[in-house]
């Protein structure tokens, strides 16, 4: 029998808020152990939970990226287990009244056509403390800490609308784009700024039933997630042709064996509804003042890149992967009119010398105006593009302007005639055999002999003033 897929994510993503969810230490889980701390987020009996208006402001931006709709009305719920790294015994979490609902966006899938995934919901919760295991000679010891305590998170949780490992990736690189372009959080999945679940089951193709489903959890890049989810649609296959049931349980992919193996699990209790967090109201007028905030998404802008500067869709989906580069784009497709050529040099240069660098199109040295300036030269033949990639690693290192740097290393492009005609002359009077090779028919004479002109002009020559001159002098 054929099977499907049904799969369906749950995303918590930490917003980059600089302070906690309920309290003002500063939300940097990474610093020394127990440094931002204080009573509220230590779990204190007595102390006072209040809601940061900068951690709700960064959660409405993401459900707006991601096309939600905003709910008037949400509030907090108790969701109770007890774990080491939740001391107080529950999770302030929006379990029955989230903020965020019905949310869509599109993928490319493998046939080519647009798909709509939808998205449930979307809702606030603090994160717990994080347990550090470590071995002391032969003791095992288990330690905590409190800096993740209470760091602001939202959790998305989709539709089972993915039907493969890669439209779950693709939902993945895409909700990573748009949240970015919000700038509302990093989604790093390296960094654990972005974790994700995968709730998987299968059926035999065609049907519409939802069978029992697997969890799938500890993957921590978006490639890791597209294998363990490949990895649970064997196993799940194998194990009903084997005649054996599918059984509602949790497990860790682990990477290095690429398998997914079974977990304990915590359980967790009803969500309660908290009376310490006031319910949360959110009016027209102050939606409005966030929606503006929003700037064109990824989508949007691919689509303009595409319409307004001739991109292709490859280079359009390259420029605005990130927002600072479409931005950087943008602003140098516009100071030289060169768009094809923009994204182009952007590509294939720029992007991997910032990498190199550490660094990013904001912050970088060679401005859009610096390189739409080199670009201009390239164009008008004033320089060759040999040069102008020598122009563009300097431009790293010197403040001077293309057009200094061009000057002060000698390589504007040699478009004298009379200069190039003299070196042409020369080429053929020290090179008889290419020469009676070119008028035997030998075609191909005729580059060996651009190359030896190119050369002696030492790159500088406009290559294709001298391939006239050269074809010219042969004839
Ligand atoms: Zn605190
Ligand atoms: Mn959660």
């Amino acid at each position: 029998m054929e099977y499907e897929a049904i799969i369906g994510l749950e995303i918590h993503v930490q917003l980059n808020s600089k302070t906690k969810m309920f309290c003002d230490c500063p939300n940097r889980p990474g610093d020394l152990p127990n440094r931002n701390i204080c009573p509220v987020c230590l779990w204190t009996p007595g102390a006072l939970p209040r809601l940061s208006q900068k951690v709700l402001e960064k959660a409405v931006l993401t459900g707006l990226a991601l096309n939600c709709e905003i709910q008037p009305r949400s509030r907090f719920d108790q969701k109770i287990y007890y774990y080491p790294d939740l001391p107080k015994g529950y999770q302030l979490s929006q379990v029955h009244n989230q903020f965020a609902r019905n949310g869509w966006l599109e993928i490319i899938g493998e046939d080519g056509e647009s798909k709509r995934l939808r998205i449930l919901e979307i809702h606030m919760e603090e994160d717990v403390a994080k347990l550090v295991h470590e071995t002391e000679g032969r003791k095992k010891i288990s330690l905590v800490d409190f800096n993740r305590a209470g760091a602001p998170l939202v959790e998305i949780v989709t539709e089972p609308d993915m039907r493969s490992p890669r439209d779950a990736m693709e939902f993945l690189r895409d909700i990573r784009r748009r949240i970015r372009y919000a700038g509302s959080a990093e989604c790093s999945m390296e960094e654990g700024t972005m974790r994700v679940d995968a709730n998987i089951s299968i059926r035999p193709r065609g049907t519409d039933l939802l069978n029992t489903r697997v969890e799938v959890k500890n993957m921590n890049s978006i490639r890791h997630v597209g294998e363990a989810i490949a990895h649970e649609i064997i196993r799940q296959t194998e194990r009903v042709n084997a005649g054996k049931a599918i059984v509602l349980h949790t497990r860790l992919w682990d990477p290095e064996r690429g398998v997914t193996t079974p977990m304990r699990e915590k359980f967790a209790g009803p969500g309660v509804p908290d009376p310490s967090v006031p319910e949360i109201v959110i009016t027209d007028e102050w939606l409005d003042t966030i929606r503006a905030q929003l700037p064109e998404m990824p989508d949007q802008r691919r689509a303009c890149f595409v319409k307004e500067y001739g991109l292709t869709p490859e280079e359009a989906a390259v420029m605005s992967s990130e927002r600072d580069l479409a931005e950087y784009f943008e602003r140098t497709a516009r100071a030289c009119s060169l768009p094809r050529a923009a994204a182009g040099w952007i590509g294939e240069r720029l992007m991997p010398a910032l990498k190199e660098r550490s660094q990013t199109p904001a912050d970088t040295s060679v401005t859009p105006s610096r390189l739409a300036e080199l670009l201009e030269m390239i164009d008008r033949e004033e320089i060759s593009v040999s040069a102008g990639k020598e122009v563009f690693a300097l431009l790293f290192e010197s403040e001077s302007g293309p057009r200094d740097l061009v000057e002060e290393r000698g390589l504007r492009q040699v478009s004298d005639t009379l200069e190039l005609e003299e070196i042409v002359d020369q080429v053929i009077a020290d090179n008889p055999d290419a020469v009676r090779d070119f008028h035997n028919g030998k075609k191909q004479a005729s580059g060996f002999l651009i190359g030896r002109a190119m050369k002696a002009s030492r790159g500088k020559a406009n290559p294709k003033l001298m391939r006239q001159i050269l074809d010219k002098k042969l004839t």
